[in-house]
């Protein structure tokens, strides 16, 4: 019977985990400290482009958590772009393919100075749990020396944009 099972599945409680939302106080006071080390460094927000050199997707999630109604990325002046030539970031997570190593080459090409480079989670720091595999080459690193390197399986929507907030600090000037 349809009923019985339908008033079953509206009374129950939802089977996933409850949303994990960033403390107030800390939202704060990282939009904070961006917006001023943005506006010294570039004058304007930052612009991050995403490069997924092989990951599980694991990552990802994280990163597009950024733009969730419970981060919302863009309050803290951060942006991603379609193309490297926008971008001031390259946020590359996976532990680099050797069929990625050529396209983030080339990426890294043609991304405008500043063009720092950021290796997101385990992965992309060393090759993470896929170390040793005869398909990827074991980190960012291998091909381009990262400038900031936030490690974690995968790393928290809140320790990117802090590692990106420290990235920005560092060389505002
Ligand atoms: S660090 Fe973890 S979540 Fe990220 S790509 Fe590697 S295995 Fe996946």
């Amino acid at each position: 019977m349809l009923w019985p099972k339908l008033a079953r599945n509206l009374l129950s409680r939802p089977r996933t985990d409850p949303p994990v939302t960033p403390r107030p106080e800390v939202v704060a006071a990282l939009r904070d400290r961006l917006a001023e080390a943005g506006q010294r460094r570039l004058g304007r927000s930052l612009a991050i482009r995403h490069v997924d050199a092989g990951s599980c997707n694991g990552c990802e999630l994280e990163c597009h958590a950024l733009g969730n109604v419970a981060h919302d990325l863009e309050r803290y002046g951060l942006r991603f772009v379609a193309s490297p030539r926008h971008a001031d970031v390259l946020l590359v997570t996976g532990p680099l393919t050797r069929n990625m190593a050529e396209a983030l080459l080339r990426c890294r090409a043609a991304t405008p100075e500043p063009a720092w480079i950021v290796a997101a989670g385990d992965c992309a720091v060393d090759g993470g749990v896929f170390k040793g595999s005869y398909a990827v080459l074991g980190g960012v690193e291998e091909a381009i020396m990262p400038d900031l390197v936030i490690p974690g399986c995968p790393p928290t929507p809140t320790h990117i944009l802090e590692g990106l907030v420290a990235l920005l600090e560092a060389n505002a000037g």
